[in-house]
C-alpha cells in the first residue's frame, strides 16, 4: 500500500518495520487457554471469557494502559492550604482501566462464578493481565482480601457486598456511600518483609465500635500499594503477639482516618500502580481472626494472591510472545521473514512451548484451588502447586521476556514498543507475596507438616507409561527426603518438580510436538539459553498453535 503524501518522509521511505499488531482476542484466539479452560472446570465461564478477551486485546486498551504507565502517579500529601490530605492523583487512563478490570470482575469473579471460581478467575487475570499489569495489584488484593475478610463475619457481610460490585468507584468516602470498594494490604516494614514476626506497629484496645473491639494503630508501613484503596488488611503487635487488622481510610462520621502517605516509591515498573510509604498514628482498625494469629490469617489471603502471581507472570511472557511471533513475521532479514530464520524459530518454540507449561501448571493450581473443599487431595496439591507455580513462573518471567525483547532488535529497547515495560514489570511477582527463597522455605514447610503431599505429587506427576516421569519421580522423591531434612537444597527440589508438573500436564493435555518439544528442551536436552531445540517441522506447528489470532 502506498504512503499517504503527509507521512512520507524527504529522505527515505520506511519499509521492512511492522505494522503495530492490531486488536486481537486474548481467548478465543489462544488455543493453549480454551483448552486449559476446559480442563479445569470452567467451562461455565466461557462466555464471559470471550468477551474479555475480545475487549481486552482491543487495540485501545493498549494505548490506555500505556497512557496510565508513561503518565504516573503523583502524591498530593498537603493540599495548596497546607491541610494534610494524602491523595495519589492518577491519570485518567488508569482510572478507565480500573473501571474495565473491576467492572469485567477480575477481583470478583472466583467469588461469584457457578462453579470453577478460582480457574475461570485464573483465566480472567490471564487475559487481562496481557493488556495491562499495573491495575491487576489492586485487583489481586481486593480478590485475595475477602478470604481474610471472612474471619470477621459481621465486617465481611457489610463489606462484600461492595467488594464483589463489578465496578469502580474511586471516591473517598465511607464505603456505606459507595458503590464499589477495593481493598490494599499493608504489612511489609522497614525492619522486615518476609519475616513478618518483625512488625513493629503496635495496636492499643479503644472499646467498641460498630463491629466489635476497636484497636488504634501506631507505626509505618515500608511498601504500602494502592493507598487510594478504601480499606487495608494489616499487621500491629498486641500483647499477645502479630495480630490482623482491617482497617477503613474513611470513617463513619465522614472524617478521615489517619493514614499518612510519606512518599511515593520511585520504581523500575509497574509504575501505573503507585506503591506507598505510610504511617499510622492512632489509626482506628478492627481485628480480623484470633489475636496473636495474624501471619496464619493473611496467609490464607497470600495463597491466593501468590496463584495471582504466577498467572500474572504467565500472561507477561505470553503478551511478549504475542508480540514477538507478530514482529518476526513481519521483520525481514537476509532474504527471508524472521520468523522462517531456523535459529529464530527455534528460540520462539522453545519460548512458546515453555509459555504453555507455565500457562498448564497455573491453570491445574487454580483448579485444584477449587477442588480443595471437597477433595483432601487436591487440598494437598493446591497447598503445593500454588506456591510451586509462584516461585517457578514468576523465577522464569525475567530471562524469557529479555529473550523475547531481544527478537525485535533494537526496537525491543525503546519505550514505545510494549517489550521495555514488560521487561521492567518482569521481574516484580517475583518479589512481593514472598520472594523466591521464602516460597521454597514455604514448599518445605508443606512437606515436612504434610508428609501425605508426596503421594499426592506422585499421582499427579506419573503417568502410566512414560519412563522419563517415572525417572523424574524418583529423583524428587530422593530430593524430597534430602530436603525434608535440610532446606538448602530446596531451589533443586522444586526446579525439578515444576518441570516434573509441567511435563506430566503437557503429556496428558497438549498436542504430542508441544510435549515432545518440552521433554527435549527441559528434561532431555536441558539448555540454559532459549533456542537450542534441534530443527525439525514441529517447531513450526509450535509456533502457529502460539499466535494468538
Ligand atoms: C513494587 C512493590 C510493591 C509492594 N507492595 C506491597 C504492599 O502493597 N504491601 C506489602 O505489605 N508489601 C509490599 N511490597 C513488599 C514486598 O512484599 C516485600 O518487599 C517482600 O515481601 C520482601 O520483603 P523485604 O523487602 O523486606 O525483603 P527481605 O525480607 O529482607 O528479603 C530479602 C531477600 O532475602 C530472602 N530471604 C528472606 N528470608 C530468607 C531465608 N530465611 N533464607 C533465604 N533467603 C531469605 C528473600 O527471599 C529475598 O530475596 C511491595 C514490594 C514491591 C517491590
Amino acid at each position: 500500500m502506498r504512503e499517504s503524501a503527509a507521512r512520507v518522509l524527504p529522505t527515505h521511505e520506511v519499509t521492512n518495520q511492522p505494522p503495530p499488531l492490531p486488536s486481537i482476542d486474548l481467548f478465543e484466539g489462544d488455543i493453549a487457554l480454551v483448552e486449559a479452560v476446559r480442563r479445569s472446570g470452567a467451562e461455565s465461564a466461557e462466555p464471559h471469557l470471550k468477551r474479555s478477551g475480545k475487549h481486552a486485546g482491543d487495540e485501545r486498551v493498549q494505548d490506555i494502559a500505556r497512557l496510565a504507565h508513561r503518565y504516573q502517579p503523583e502524591l498530593h500529601a498537603f493540599d495548596r492550604f497546607g491541610h494534610r490530605q494524602d491523595a495519589v492523583e492518577f491519570h485518567p487512563a488508569y482510572h478507565e482501566l480500573m473501571q474495565l478490570v473491576f467492572g469485567d470482575g477480575v477481583h470478583s469473579l472466583a467469588w461469584t462464578a457457578r462453579e470453577g471460581g478460582h480457574a475461570a478467575r485464573t483465566a480472567l487475570s490471564y487475559i487481562w493481565n496481557q493488556a495491562d499489569q499495573g491495575v491487576n495489584c489492586p485487583a489481586s488484593m481486593t480478590y485475595g482480601a475477602v478470604k481474610a475478610l471472612r474471619n470477621h463475619p459481621p465486617l465481611s457481610a457489610a463489606l462484600e457486598p461492595k467488594i464483589l460490585a463489578n465496578a469502580y468507584d474511586p471516591r473517598p468516602i465511607h464505603f456505606r456511600d459507595k458503590s464499589a470498594i477495593t481493598i490494599g494490604m499493608a504489612m511489609t516494614e522497614k525492619q522486615g518483609g518476609s519475616d513478618l514476626r518483625a512488625t513493629a506497629t503496635v495496636a492499643v484496645p479503644a472499646g467498641d465500635g460498630e463491629f466489635g473491639p476497636e484497636y488504634l494503630l501506631t507505626g509505618h508501613k515500608w511498601f504500602c500499594s494502592a493507598p487510594m484503596s478504601d480499606g487495608f488488611l494489616t499487621l500491629a503487635r498486641t500483647e499477645k503477639g502479630v495480630t490482623c487488622f482491617f482497617l477503613l481510610r474513611s470513617l463513619a462520621d465522614g472524617t478521615r482516618n489517619p493514614f499518612f502517605i510519606q512518599r511515593l516509591k520511585d520504581k523500575l515498573g509497574n509504575r501505573s500502580n503507585a506503591s506507598s510509604e505510610i504511617e499510622y498514628a492512632d489509626t482506628r482498625a478492627i481485628q480480623i481472626g484470633d489475636e496473636g494469629r495474624g501471619i496464619p490469617t493473611l496467609i490464607e489471603m497470600a495463597h491466593l494472591t501468590r496463584l495471582e502471581t504466577a498467572i500474572s507472570s504467565a500472561a507477561i511472557i505470553r503478551r511478549a510472545l504475542t508480540e514477538a511471533i507478530h514482529h518476526t513475521r513481519y521483520r525481514r532479514t537476509f532474504q527471508r521473514a524472521l520468523v522462517d530464520q531456523p535459529i529464530m524459530q527455534s528460540v520462539l518454540a522453545d519460548v512458546a512451548t515453555e509459555s504453555e507449561a507455565h500457562l498448564a501448571l497455573t491453570m491445574r493450581a487454580a483448579q485444584a484451588q477449587d477442588l480443595a473443599a471437597t477433595d483432601s487431595t487436591e487440598a494437598l496439591l493446591s497447598r503445593f502447586l500454588v506456591p510451586l507455580a509462584k516461585f517457578w513462573v514468576c523465577k522464569r518471567t525475567p530471562p524469557l521476556v529479555a529473550e523475547l525483547l531481544e527478537c525485535f532488535g533494537g526496537n525491543g529497547y525503546v519505550e514505545e514498543g510494549l517489550l521495555a515495560r514488560l521487561y521492567r514489570e518482569a521481574p516484580l511477582n517475583g518479589i512481593w507475596e514472598g520472594s523466591g527463597n521464602v516460597i521454597c522455605l514455604d514448599l518445605v514447610r508443606v512437606l515436612r507438616r504434610e508428609p501425605q503431599v508426596r503421594d499426592a505429587l506422585r499421582g499427579e506427576i506419573r503417568v502410566p507409561g512414560s519412563a522419563t516421569l517415572n525417572a523424574l519421580w524418583s529423583e524428587i522423591d530422593g530430593l524430597i527426603d534430602q530436603v525434608v531434612a535440610d532446606e538448602q537444597g530446596a531451589r533443586w527440589l522444586v526446579e525439578r518438580t515444576a518441570i516434573a508438573v509441567q511435563y506430566s500436564l503437557l503429556l496428558r493435555h497438549a498436542p504430542d510436538f508441544v510435549s515432545d518439544s518440552f521433554r527435549a528442551s527441559k528434561i532431555d536436552r536441558p539448555h540454559l539459553t532459549m533456542g537450542s531445540l534441534k530443527a525439525d517441522a514441529a517447531l513450526r506447528r509450535i509456533v502457529e498453535r502460539a499466535a494468538v489470532s
